[in-house]
């Protein structure tokens, strides 16, 4: 059986044509150049401070911690210098009294205690060492300059950058609240703690994770340029980007190196398009964001990303189980008038609460082929508490799924491209052969069936791209990129000291 002209009408609200795109790159491109002349626009365009990308031939043992939102994660990292590197790593939940703590210290002293514990656990002997040289022998004033550990610090909440280790915390997100810390440098403060136990540690640079993934896939990628953009297409997308320095119109504080001449870029493009000029918006677009607590906020995020994907999808089927002669979960024998009890799903739910839909059941949908699509089936019955969901079931739920994940890699083709066609590399003589790398990060592109392929397809469309464009850019996981990427920004950091 085919699927019902319904489902087929919301397949189609999703279709995101070539003009579409077209147009969508169009804007991309001139909001980009807008965020560069100036502050408060749709795409922040941040400077990172950070100057250049490695080639995969540096060297050394870096530090590099990570206070995303429930966990802090602190690892070393040895830079091989032939594009390999290894990763020694460790986790800790943040107390939840630490998130809401009265003071900046009680928190970052956490953090420092943290870094104590992983340098005696993994790097003891290098450790004790130093540390009986700072206490006992000639130079009681401090440590050599090589014996100091270089430490990248992600920090994935709002900051004002205004150095490579400097930044000021401008609010707190995900549940914590110190307001204390608001308004003083984050590597300061983190920095103070790690002096009062004496740890040979240098705060070298304030890290954001897109960064991350541009310099980590830098460091690994097979060719020898170096990527120009690092994206992430996780719980949220974001993406960094290599610009000249000539380009940045607007000022950028403080100093740093202009040797290079060029500067990362941090996009900000989650909030692409906030005024919907040519992003779509079918009237589940409409509802999730009117139910959210940043409406008319990143709107480019809300359409691509794994936080918000599963909930457009939660909110179409909700609207088919609502309509009373749609064949869609439907209990026959049920005579309730209540729209929840007529259906085959149980009231506990997730397709009954906001955000109770994760994203990974589409993924799940996207890659079942089979004629009875008896995966799916099962992750419907299990996950989403569907009693015996019968083939038409699946397959209705199937194809809205993969409406909405294939609009969500189009979306995102439009910022890869845009940045792409940006860079100006598709048709620089000196990348001739070079293939124009980008390195990406999270579950949705590393877990969603074709994502990839799909977004490959979108770029043979575009102006200036076409199938011979596309086929020179080249789209890999950037493995393990926040960890690596902070040690590669504490290396360069550490060169311009
Ligand atoms: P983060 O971005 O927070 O570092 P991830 O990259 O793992 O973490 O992304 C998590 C997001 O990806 C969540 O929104 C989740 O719903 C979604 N996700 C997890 N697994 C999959 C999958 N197999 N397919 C698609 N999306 C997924």
């Amino acid at each position: 059986m085919g699927l019902t002209a319904e489902t087929n009408r919301i397949v189609r609200e999703f279709d995101y044509s070539d003009d579409q795109l077209n147009q969508g790159v169009s804007e991309f491109l001139a909001q980009m150049e807008l965020g560069l002349e100036k502050d408060g626009t749709s795409l922040s365009q941040i400077p990172t401070y950070v100057t250049g990308v490695p080639n995969g031939t540096e060297k050394g043992l870096y530090l590099a911690v990570d206070l995303g939102g429930t966990n802090f994660r602190v690892c070393s990292i040895q830079l091989n210098g032939d594009t390999t590197f290894n990763l020694t790593y460790s986790k800790v939940a943040i107390p939840r009294e630490l998130m809401t703590a009265k003071t900046a210290k009680e928190l970052f002293s956490f953090l420092a205690k943290q870094i104590e514990v992983f340098l005696r656990t993994h790097h003891n002997e290098h450790f004790e060492h130093r540390m009986r040289r700072r206490f006992t022998f000639s130079n009681p004033e401090g440590f050599q300059d090589e014996e100091i550990f270089r430490l990248g610090f992600t920090f994935s909440f709002p900051v004002q950058q205004i150095g490579i280790n400097k930044g000021i915390l401008m609010r707190w997100t995900k549940g914590f609240d110190i307001p204390d810390a608001v308004g003083k440098d984050v590597c300061e403060l983190l920095q103070t703690e790690i002096d009062r136990l004496g740890l040979p540690v240098k705060v070298a640079a304030l890290v954001n994770d897109t960064v991350g993934t541009l310099m980590a896939r830098s460091y690994t990628s097979p060719g020898k340029q170096g990527a120009v953009l690092g994206a992430i297409f996780g719980t949220g997308t974001n993406g960094a980007y290599i610009e000249k320095l000539a380009n940045i119109k607007k000022n950028v504080p403080g100093s740093f190196d202009k040797s290079t001449g060029d500067m990362v870029i941090n996009t900000e493009w989650g909030s692409f398009d906030n005024q919907l000029n040519v992003l779509p918006r079918t009237p589940w677009d409409h509802k999730l964001d009117e139910d959210s607590n940043n409406r008319g906020f990143q709107m480019f995020e809300k359409r691509v990303s794994g936080m918000f994907l599963g909930e457009i999808l939660r909110l179409t089927i909700v609207d088919l189980l609502k309509q009373e002669n749609i064949q869609l979960f439907r209990d026959a024998n049920s005579s309730h008038n209540d729209w929840v009890s007529t259906t085959t799903v149980a009231p506990e739910s997730g397709l009954f609460k906001q955000w109770g839909v994760d994203t990974a059941i589409m993924s799940v949908a996207a890659a079942d082929n089979t004629p009875s699509l008896g995966t799916l089936r099962q992750a419907l019955e299990d996950q989403l508490l569907v009693y015996s969901p019968s083939l038409e079931d699946a397959q209705a739920f199937k194809a809205i799924a993969e409406a909405i994940g294939r609009r969500a890699a189009r979306l995102s083709a439009i910022a890869v491209a845009a940045i792409v066609l940006k860079t100006g590399k598709l048709n620089d003589p000196s990348w001739d052969g070079e293939p124009v790398d980008v390195g990406v990060d999270g579950s949705l592109v590393e877990h969603y069936p074709y994502f990839r392929d799909m977004m490959y397809e979108a770029f043979k469309t575009i102006e200036g791209i076409g199938e011979e464009g596309a086929n020179k850019i080249q789209i890999g996981i950037a493995k393990d990129g926040s960890g690596v990427g902070a040690a590669l920004i504490a290396l360069v950091a550490t060169a311009m000291e």
